[in-house]
């Protein structure tokens, strides 16, 4: 496959690099567009594949929890998408190397979605050392990793896109969440940064900034933390967004498709909340 035919017929919209669909894609918003999704076992990015492949992008699952990425691969097989699982550690960067150039040399990638994270709880003075290393280096340190991995190759082919998860936690200020609300920063600055390095590079990159999704990460989150107040603190986190419940991962992955297609072609360097009105309708 051709690389143009890959991504469908456009042309230049002025200089800068930018392309715009001039045809609509048929057969699917992200038609042979292959897709590496980071953290695709689980939640968001196990509702970003599946979503993926449903739009006709060959899909990529790097995790590490194989048993769940295999899980994924045959749901999206089972439903007539295509898709494949790494055993990979984003955060480390022999692990990180060695996967995408076995992805490289079976063709080009022409999204990445860096989604694996994790959470934390704590402030700054009841955050520790090792927890905030170990946060810097699976929440930022990946994004850095697969992004670097990717980016000068997508350069040579036709472009691409990159989408980030971040979290209102990067912007709103949230209590307890130190190391968290560090590395969502860290994850929106990456996205501006690469957006502008590679904006006349015709490669995309974008952010969302989720509210609560209800996700096995929220189910672990409150289980460790609130040992015995589960079903309260539940209720009280799809509360605390102005709509009244938690986002469900396949409203993160609506506009995961979106941002990754032709449709979003003149967005870049943006992040989009999805927070049930968090942001500006707490008055
Ligand atoms: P999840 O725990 O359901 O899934 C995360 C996946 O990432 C898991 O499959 C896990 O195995 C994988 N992972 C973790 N560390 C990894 C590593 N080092 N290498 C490879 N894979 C690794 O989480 P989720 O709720 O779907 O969250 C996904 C992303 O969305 C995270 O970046 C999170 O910070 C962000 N986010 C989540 C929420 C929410 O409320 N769920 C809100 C805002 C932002």
């Amino acid at each position: 496959m051709t690389p143009l035919a890959c991504c469908g017929n456009r042309e230049r919209a002025g200089k800068g690099g930018i392309w715009m669909t001039t045809e609509a894609t048929a057969g699917g918003k992200l038609r042979g567009r292959r897709a590496v999704i980071t953290g695709g076992a689980s939640g968001i990015g196990l509702a970003i594949a599946m979503a993926f492949a449903r739009e006709g992008a060959p899909v990529d699952i790097l995790d590490l929890n194989e048993a769940g990425a295999q899980a994924a691969v045959k749901a999206i097989q089972s439903a007539g998408g295509v898709a494949e699982m790494h055993a990979c550690d984003v955060s480390d960067a022999a692990s990180v190397r060695a996967t995408f150039d076995g992805i490289f040399a079976r063709g080009p990638v022409r999204i990445l979605v860096n989604n694996a994270g994790v959470a934390h709880v704590g402030t700054v003075a009841s955050t520790n050392e090792d927890d905030f290393d170990r946060l810097m280096r699976i929440n930022v340190r990946s994004v850095y990793l697969c992004t670097r991995a990717v980016v000068e190759r997508m350069k040579a082919e036709d472009g691409g896109v990159i989408l980030n998860m971040a979290s209102i936690a990067a912007i709103a200020g949230l209590p307890d969440r130190f190391a968290y609300s560090t590395t969502k920063g860290a994850v929106l600055a990456m996205t501006f940064q690469v957006a502008r390095d590679y904006l006349n590079d015709r490669i995309r990159c974008n952010a969302i900034s989720p509210a609560r999704v209800h996700t096995p990460f929220v189910d672990g989150f409150v289980a460790k933390n609130y040992p015995g107040r589960e079903k309260e603190m539940m209720e009280v986190l799809g509360r605390a967004q102005p709509i009244g419940r938690m986002a469900e991962p396949e409203e993160v992955a609506n506009l995961a498709v979106w941002l990754c297609s032709d449709e979003a072609s003149f967005i870049t360097g943006q992040n989009y909340p999805l927070d049930g009105g968090y942001m500006n309708l707490r008055g």
